[in-house]
């Protein structure tokens, strides 16, 4: 049987209540999330027709502190994705040690149908709809998939109106709207650390070390960028429309200029076109999935040639392909620490906010990098200690600092 997003979570889950032996009342708290919020939103349409839309915002955990997570637009949008991404934020929060809980948002949208205008109102729809339930002290939304700084521009404003002036309400807002330098990068700059951290600890070096990326948005492009600049050759990269390949390295600065003009990194000149299929399965050292979940399963993982799995995406592999990646050997990077550099760097931006500073660039990367390093030696220990996969030792880092909040405040 295929498990849901949230299945699959929960199975991640209980592997590492198991290794902590935590009794059963404990690992229903854990699991429950707290608030699950559907909202109806109706907009007017820009030839005076009416659109309905389904909003989801899900707070998981805050024992550690406010509820914390991206908000998603995208047509495959459902409850269980939302519970799941919800979850996932808990754990990730509390593994790189950033003071928030977990929560996720989403609208079941295809944004690409709707004009700049009707997606304005559809976000200022939600926030009125959910604004109940969050503030900079409560519940603080971020960008996710197919939302981005201008998303949450309209977010911040749309909240300010109702309850008075409040940018930490919330992250990855323009830099001119109180955003913080370095956001943008951030969850591609936290996944080279990780991976560095990886490799290092096998006594190798992003420098020559080959990649191919499923997604080329905000984490993708990022993530692109930035291994290039370290030396490492990327050999493919895809998005909704298609792949691109080159063997011995595509030119990323020139690819990142042709997606600027054109939308696509298909009908890239200098390299060979690929389906999302072949760039998940080429020859690579690391595969990187940065777009959607669940895109690594039973009919593909023995497919798959990368010898690590580096989780830029939030829950890409399934739990069939994450036991077959298991048996052949091939180390899965797990999403709730790989792709934490954007979440740690929101707990900068929202730091910022609330004490009216502005940081430098270079303290928010080495910063981040801090965060990064610290979680590693925290999933390697584990690792050690139990003998378990870095996704359980990761999950365990996590479970166990929320467990002590919340045994400290009280299971009431
Ligand atoms: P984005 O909307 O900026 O980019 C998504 C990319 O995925 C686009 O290039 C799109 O074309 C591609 N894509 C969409 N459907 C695809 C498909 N079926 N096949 C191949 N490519 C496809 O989104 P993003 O912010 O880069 O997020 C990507 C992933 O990273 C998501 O899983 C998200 O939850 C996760 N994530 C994002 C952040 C963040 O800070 N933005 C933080 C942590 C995790």
């Amino acid at each position: 049987m295929t498990m849901n997003a949230y299945q699959t979570t929960n199975l991640y889950l209980e592997r590492a209540f198991d290794l902590l032996a935590l009794p059963e009342r404990l690992r229903t708290a854990l699991i429950t999330p707290s608030r699950e919020l559907r909202v109806e939103l109706l907009i007017e349409l820009d030839d005076g027709s009416l659109g309905h839309y389904i909003g989801y915002r899900v707070q998981h955990d805050d024992s550690r502190g406010p509820f914390k997570g991206g908000l998603r637009y995208h047509p495959d949008v459902d409850l269980d994705e939302v519970r799941a991404l919800a979850s996932l934020m808990t754990w990730k929060t509390a593994v790189v040690d950033v003071p928030f809980g977990g929560a996720k948002g989403g609208i079941q949208v295809d944004p690409k149908q709707l004009s700049r205008r009707e997606l304005e109102r559809l976000t200022r729809r939600f926030v009125e709809q959910i604004s109940p339930v969050i503030g900079p002290e409560t519940d603080i939304p971020a960008p996710d998939m197919n939302t981005n700084a201008q998303v949450m521009g309209w977010f911040f404003d749309e909240y300010s109106r109702r309850k008075g002036f409040a940018p930490a309400v919330v992250t990855g807002k323009p830099l001119e709207l109180h955003g913080s330098l370095g956001r943008d990068a951030a969850t591609g700059r936290g996944c080279v650390f990780a991976v560095r951290e990886v490799l290092g600890a096998a006594g190798k070096k992003i420098d020559g070390t080959s990649f191919a990326i499923q997604g080329f948005g905000n984490v993708g492009s990022w993530l692109a960028r930035l291994l290039y600049e370290r030396g490492a050759r990327i050999v493919g990269v895809s998005d909704l429309k298609g792949g691109v390949f080159k063997g011995d390295g595509l030119d990323i600065p020139a690819l990142l200029e042709h997606a600027r003009i054109t939308g696509s990194v298909v009908d890239f000149v200098r390299a060979e076109a690929i389906t999302n299929h072949d760039l998940l399965t080429v020859e690579c050292d690391v595969l990187a999935p940065a777009a959607l979940g669940h895109v690594l399963h039973e009919g593909n993982a023995r497919d798959v040639r990368a010898k690590c799995v580096l989780e830029a995406a939030n829950g890409p592999t399934t739990a069939d392909a994450d036991q077959i990646f298991s048996e052949r050997g091939i180390v899965c990077i797990p999403d709730i620490w790989a792709n934490a550099g954007g979440v740690t760097v929101s707990y900068f931006e929202w730091t910022q906010n609330t004490q009216k500073l502005k940081w430098e660039e270079e303290q928010v990367n080495h910063m981040l990098e801090q965060h990064m390093v610290a979680s590693h030696r925290a999933i390697a220990g584990t690792m050690e200690e139990f003998k378990c996969s870095m996704r359980t030792a990761a999950f365990a880092v996590g479970v166990r600092r929320v467990k002590e909040a919340t045994l400290l405040r009280g299971l009431g």
